[in-house]
């Protein structure tokens, strides 16, 4: 029998709400205060219908997600060949935070990681992180099609306590991988990381990806077609850090997690899907997010390795799913 999409959403979020695995992140403690059974997820189509399941109005803060909008800034600003020059794009097999830079090509591994991420946020436009973080939040405002602003207690909290992106900096500012002055780069690095988002913002962000780099409500072109691929590329290989074999495999679309329990997922030219659920796996995702990521990959049909035909490649609220 047919099954409308929303509550074939409401349906699953309320079926996970009992799976209890994995615990929210600890530090810092204002990200992970609230009750952690919270979940929602969002989809937002390319013809610009919106459906939302679960807590969709409650915010988090956006975390590593951020690390694919930077990506995609940099590459606008200065091109392919010079952001390659401080940043690798292989998969790494290792955690996020990593204190480590390749042995051969003495790069970053990739941007995904915190390594990466650094560097790429001194590539994103500005003379200090002042204005570097001022135009990311303005690029990751105009994803999500309104204003976003900045969790003040989050970006506090974890300055107090950020010894291990420091160190990072400082590695790679040994190494003069980064030119610019490693706390000013943490400092915005973790700020982008405090931007305020909900799972409805993610769907929409995922959703000017999946539509090529064009905002599909306000119409607006934020990314070019080449950087968007790119960046779907990057997050499709390296995006779920250790476990990107396992996601590529099982969900078949480009993702980035954040530490806050958020997931964006890309299914190109299609839709893109916000979740959340502050628990967390062993690699940082977000247990009930990467499950109803999965879930809906494969009620959709959206693994990009299935080579669905054409036609079945429209989603629209108004239909109903089998
Ligand atoms: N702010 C966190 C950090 O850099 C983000 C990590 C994450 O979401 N994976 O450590």
């Amino acid at each position: 029998m047919a099954i409308q999409l929303k509550d074939l959403l409401d349906a699953r979020v309320d079926e996970l709400r009992k799976d209890t695995r994995g615990e929210p992140m600890p530090e810092p403690p204002s990200m992970s205060s609230g009750n952690p059974e919270r979940c929602a997820v969002s989809l937002y189509s390319s013809a610009g219908d919106l459906v939302t399941a679960g807590d969709g109005d409650e915010a988090f803060t956006i975390q590593s997600i951020s690390k694919a909008m930077t990506y995609a800034m940099a590459l606008q600003e200065h091109g392919h060949e010079e952001v390659h020059r401080h940043v690798d794009v292989e998969p790494s097999g290792e955690a996020y935070h990593v204190i480590a830079v390749d042995d051969v090509s003495g790069k970053p591994d990739n941007p995904m990681v915190n390594t990466g991420a650094l560097v790429v946020h001194s590539l994103v436009p500005g003379a200090d992180a002042d204005e570097r973080f001022a135009v990311t939040l303005e690029t990751m405002s105009r994803m999500a099609g309104r204003q976003l602003a900045m969790d003040e207690d989050v970006y506090r909290e974890e300055m107090a306590s950020t010894h291990r992106n420091l160190a990072i900096a400082h590695l790679l500012r040994a190494k003069d991988i980064l030119q610019v002055d490693p706390h000013e780069v943490v400092d915005g690095y973790t700020r982008q990381c405090s931007v305020l988002v909900t799972v409805e913002d993610l769907a929409t962000m995922a959703g000017t990806l999946a539509a090529g780099g064009v905002q599909p409500t306000t119409g607006e072109r934020v990314f070019s077609q080449e950087v968007v691929r790119q960046v779907l590329s990057v997050m499709l290989t390296c995006g779920m850090y250790d476990d990107a074999g396992d996601w590529v495999s099982g969900v078949g679309i480009p993702a980035k997690s954040g530490v806050a329990g958020g997931i964006l997922a890309v299914a190109p030219g299609r839709l893109g899907i916000g979740a959340w659920s502050p628990r967390l796996d062993d690699h940082g995702t977000s247990v009930r997010g990467r499950e109803l990521v999965r879930g809906l990959a494969q009620k959709l049909e959206l693994h990009l390795l299935d080579g669905r035909p054409a036609t079945k490649l429209d989603w629209d609220a108004r239909e109903s799913v089998d």
